[in-house]
Formats: structure tokens, sequence, C-alpha cells
């Protein structure tokens, strides 16, 4: 398929590098490509970035019939710049869309299309150390529509955002808000999909932890609240004793790409690496004999988020000394390292885009 190109009449100011936050910026460009069950996907063009209309019925807008994704594209020090296994993020794409029911993308002709868009618009990737340009690939239900059934046409859109370091005063620990009231996923729902769903579910238990005083809220599992599954919109990894345990994935968690890499980088090491169920109550009591010695949480946007403190049933503990553990700044700087070309890239994973 040709992918169409449309100029915009003008282009935007660039933003200060030193200031970009997250998720508010947008580039020129977007890429957008359409369905139906006649054509199929069909019509892959770059245009201007700007708002789509719908119509108010519009099936997304009422059951949330919708997927997305999450990368980035890193400017090296040599001024390339580079994807981090973005086919696992396209993959994962499909698999989520195909929870919701939505007609699977060409996984080739995707990255394709990112790297064509992302030619276009390379100038706004920014070079500042730690930032980068978010990219959101997303599926939208455009059917207009009030009933409950499965659309027939979607919109598949590319947006670009550059955003800034994630720790600009450093790497920080957070406070985290255990909840044994609220669930994001429940067994046999969409907790392994990247869909609206599970973030609407998850926003009531986050107001209350920040009421509370913490960042982030973690996650037991929906069935036995008693599981440890994820943390915020990351995965969740311990340090217990000599082992580094990350729950395993049991339909209501979300296959992380950061996760496969922090597991695949830490037994590189020579880690003894665990994926296994591990309860609240297990962790506590490991902090109880002094075994627990660190948690983080692994995902695109922070890479690693050390865990300082967490507060589970009216009890409040320090992790460690409250700082980031050696083996968090470890990943930390590894895997940057390879996401930014200063390290080589054993595993293969980093894709040259120009
Ligand atoms: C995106 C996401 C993650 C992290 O996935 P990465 O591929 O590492 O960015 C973890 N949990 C949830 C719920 C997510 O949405």
């Amino acid at each position: 398929m040709e992918i169409a190109f449309r100029k915009a009449d003008s282009l935007k100011n660039h933003p200060d590098q030193s200031s970009l936050g997250f998720g508010t910026i947008f580039t020129d460009y977007m890429f957008n490509m359409d369905y139906n069950p006649d054509q199929g996907w069909h019509n892959p063009r770059i245009e201007p970035y700007g708002p789509m209309e719908m119509d108010p019925s519009t099936i997304v807008l009422h059951y949330g019939q919708t997927i997305f994704e999450g990368l980035k594209a890193y400017r090296t020090e040599s001024g390339a710049v580079q994807l981090f296994r973005p086919m696992d993020n396209i993959k994962r794409f499909n698999q989520s869309g195909d929870k919701l029911c939505i007609p699977p993308v060409d996984e080739e002709f995707v990255l394709h299309a990112l790297v064509e868009l992302l030619k276009v618009e390379k100038d706004w990737i920014p070079s500042a150390p730690g930032t980068s340009l978010y990219i959101r690939p997303t599926i939208v239900a455009t059917d207009p529509y009030v009933g409950l059934r499965v659309s027939q046409t979607y919109r598949f859109f590319i947006i670009l955002s550059p955003v800034g370091a994630y720790y600009p005063e450093g790497f920080n620990p957070v406070k985290i808000w255990v909840t044994s009231k609220y669930v994001r996923a429940v067994r046999g729902g969409l907790g392994e999909a990247k869909t609206a769903a599970n973030y609407a579910a998850s926003l009531y238990a986050t107001e209350m932890a920040h009421k509370e005083g913490y960042t982030q809220v973690m996650w037991l599992d929906g069935v036995e609240l008693k599981y440890v599954e994820e943390v915020g919109s990351m995965n969740i990894f311990f340090i217990i004793g000599d082992e580094l345990i990350t729950p395993m994935l049991n339909g209501s968690i979300l296959a992380g790409v950061t996760r496969n890499s922090v597991m695949t980088l830490a037994r590189s090491w020579g880690m003894k690496v665990t994926e296994r169920k591990i309860s609240i109550d297990e962790v506590y009591a490991a902090n109880e004999k002094g075994e627990l010695k660190e948690i983080f949480g692994s995902g695109t946007a922070a890479v690693i988020s050390p865990v300082g403190h967490m507060k589970f049933d009216g009890t409040e503990i320090t992790i460690g000394d409250g700082g980031v553990g050696p083996v968090s700044a470890r990943l930390f700087k590894e895997l940057m390292d390879i996401q930014y070309g200063k390290a080589g890239d054993p595993f293969g994973w980093t894709v040259p885009v120009a």
C-alpha cells in the first residue's frame, strides 16, 4: 500500500527541550488509515495533525471499543534515531485488538508507516538527555450507532509527542498505596489488553491514593485480592534475598516490553529471575525478616520506577533505605544506554530509523 502525503499549510514552533513535560505537545503530522469490511485497512496517509470529527453516536465514545500502544523514538549521541523493540509493541497491539474484536493490522506495514512518519517528523525528536519522542498508535471504533455490538468500521492513527526526561530532578523513588478494595482487572477480563477500559477502572483508586499522599496504586488480583499484579500502569518487580520476582502473566497483567527487557538483562548478569505468584503478605513478611531489598515498576515512560515506601492495610513500610536500590539503578542505566545507543545492543533490540 502506498502512503499518501498531504502537506501542512504551516508548521508549529518547536518547544524548549529543557521544559518538555509528558503528552501535551504534538508534532505537525499524524498517520491515519481506515477500515471497512469491503476494503479492509485502506487509505494510509500522513497528513497534518488535527482534530477528528465524530458523530456523537460513535461506538468508541460509548462502549470503549479501542486499543492503543506506547513506545518511543530515541536520538543517539551521533544524531541518529532509533526505536526500541517496536515489533513487540505492534504484535501486542494486535493481541489487544483480538480481545477487543478489532481487525488486525499488517505488522510489517505498521512498522513501515511508523518509520515513514518518523522520517517526516525527525526534527521533532529532541536530543537533550533523557528526552524522547513518545509514539501513540491507536485504533478507535467509528460506526455511528448507539447499540452494543462490534463496530464495522475503524480509524487507525499514530500521533507523536516530544517528551521530557521522566526524572528531571534525578532518579527518584515513589510512594505507593496498595488497595485491597478496588481492582483494575479480573480473571477473564481485559487486563492483558492495552485498552481504555482498564485505565477508566483505575481512576477512582488512583484519586484515593493521591488524596492520601501516594503517587501510584499497587493493584492486587481481582479474584482473591491477595496477589500483586501491577503498579499504576507499570509492571512490578521485587527483590527478595537475591531473587528478582515478578508476577507471572495470568491474563489480567499487561505483558510489558520493559518487563521482558528487565528479565532478559537481569538473567544475562546471572541473577535468579522468577515469574510467579507473589502475595502482598509474602512481601510484608519478607520485609519483616529484612529480606525485601528493592521494589520497582517497569514501563516505557519511566523505564524503571523505584518504590521507596508502600502502605497496605494501614501499615507503611520503607523499602531498603527508601532510596534507589543498586539493581534498580543498574537496570535503569543499562536499559537507557541501549535505548540511546550509548552501549552495544547485545539482544538486537534497537531498530534504526534515519
Ligand atoms: C503499557 C503498560 C505497561 C508497561 O508496558 P511497556 O511495554 O513496558 O511500556 C504495564 N502495565 C500496564 C497496565 C500498561 O498499560
